[in-house]
């Protein structure tokens, strides 16, 4: 039987609902909610899977820091050795704040500046994964001017059928991410041309909360028979990313353990001397975490009976923006009859609802848990309606580590001056 909860470190204690060694409910009382918790072990566990199925493979596991980048989520992957798969400056900057090694850093995204480019290269970061003809052209002019060669891989678009896999989104030729699998050949010659590159690899990330490997091997096939074709050209590739992508549990999804989704590709990739790079967020952090917040209001109606929580669509957007699905539990067990409630916040938004038709056994006060909020949870919060973002806590055994003070209103419009 599988795990009653998608959080693999959640647990109940005595009718209660514990992370680790930590009851919620102390949480909640210590740091006031709403709370993101994550738990460490958690964390470990989804990192060391990933270390594991690769066994003695040369590979490097970079952490996709967009997903959560909490300075304490950084450092628990830091200390594991992971690299880190960044989208802008303040990405590499938190990532070195919180002691990860920048040379395992890669840098994703279509739209890097110049000053991205500079700090990037004086930090010495493993790889630029180039998304275009014109960035490959700024940044061989950036890199010149700095003195500095940079490492570069085109990140290219296998261009995966979607018909097969209708839940691709990314890997296709009409998004902006990438280039067409088609030009890369072109592109790399002309990368080698320019003096202030140095070629070191290829890169792909077709889509997330992908659930089955089929697509992943696909690329991957398409990725070796490129640099097979640049290698009789001359033009030698070192490591091959297949960008992030596995999906995690979040209702009754089934996807696949790291091992089951890594075999086929490993089996793909068996007798090649390229480093294999992976850049996973969700499947390290999502579910290693959750949002631990309060009932403030219970309001029943003749349709709909509402829970009125402190936490809303500026705390976790993916349900207002997505249509998601989060489980949510109550943290302490009740005997009262169940019912079924709309979980909603405070926004003045009728969209601002974080589940729907919820069977609870609640009271007004009572905790609830909204689990498998650890990946693009608090990345996508905002001040929406002036409220200060959640605090964020990371459980360790039965310690635990406060990892973000929760915003004052202060700190809110400390920036902002009214006209003299
Ligand atoms: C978002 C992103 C990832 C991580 O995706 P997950 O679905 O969270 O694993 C990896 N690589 C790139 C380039 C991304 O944009």
């Amino acid at each position: 039987m599988s795990h009653p909860y998608p959080t693999p470190t959640l647990h109940a204690v005595n009718g209660a609902l514990a992370l680790e060694d930590v009851a919620l409910q102390d949480i909640a009382t210590r740091y006031g909610t709403p709370a993101y918790v994550y738990s460490r072990a958690a964390l470990t566990a989804a990192f060391e899977a990933y270390r594991q199925a690769l066994g003695g493979r040369r590979s490097l596991v970079c952490y996709a820091v967009k997903a959560n980048s909490n300075l304490g989520v950084l450092s628990v992957f830091a200390r594991l050795g992971a690299g880190f798969d960044i989208v802008s400056g303040g990405e590499l900057a938190r990532v070195i704040a919180a002691g990860g090694d920048a040379g395992k850093v890669v840098f994703s995204g279509v739209g890097k500046s110049r000053a991205e480019m500079r700090q990037a290269l004086a930090a010495g970061i493993r790889c630029f994964n180039v998304e275009s003809a014109a960035e490959l052209e700024r940044l061989n002019e950036v890199a010149g001017d700095a003195g500095r060669t940079a490492p570069i891989a085109l990140r290219v678009n296998p261009d995966v059928d979607p018909k097969t896999h209708p839940y691709i989104s990314t890997g296709l030729k009409s998004n902006k991410f990438g280039v067409a699998f088609d030009d890369a050949p072109a592109l790399y010659r002309r990368a080698a041309q320019l003096p202030h590159l140095r070629i070191h690899g290829v890169a792909c990330h077709i889509g997330s909360q992908l659930l089955d490997a089929a697509p992943m091997v696909e690329a991957a096939q398409k990725l070796l028979a490129l640099v097979d074709q640049l290698a009789a050209e001359g033009i030698a590739l070192d490591h091959i990313d297949l960008g992030g992508g596995l999906g995690i549990r979040y209702r009754d999804e089934t996807p696949p353990a790291v091992a089951e989704y890594l075999a086929p590709l490993l089996a793909a990739f068996e007798g090649r001397k390229e480093e294999l790079c992976f850049e996973p967020g969700r499947s390290l952090v999502g579910n290693a975490g959750l949002l631990l917040t309060r009932i403030e209001y219970l309001k029943p109606g003749e349709e709909k009976n509402f829970a009125i929580v402190d936490a809303a669509m500026n705390d976790l957007a993916r349900p207002a923006l997505y249509d998601a699905y989060h489980e949510v539990v109550a943290v302490h067990e009740r005997t009262l009859p169940p019912q079924r409630y709309e979980i909603v916040g405070p926004i003045c938004e009728s969209g601002d609802f974080l589940a729907h038709d919820r069977s609870l056994a609640v009271a007004e006060g009572d905790l609830l848990a909204i689990l498998s909020a650890g990946a693009y949870g608090m990345t996508m919060s905002s001040n929406y309606n002036t409220r200060g973002r959640a605090a964020e806590v990371m459980v360790d055994g039965d310690r635990v580590h406060l990892v973000r003070e929760r915003e004052t209103v202060e700190n809110l419009f400390a920036a902002e001056q009214p006209l003299p």
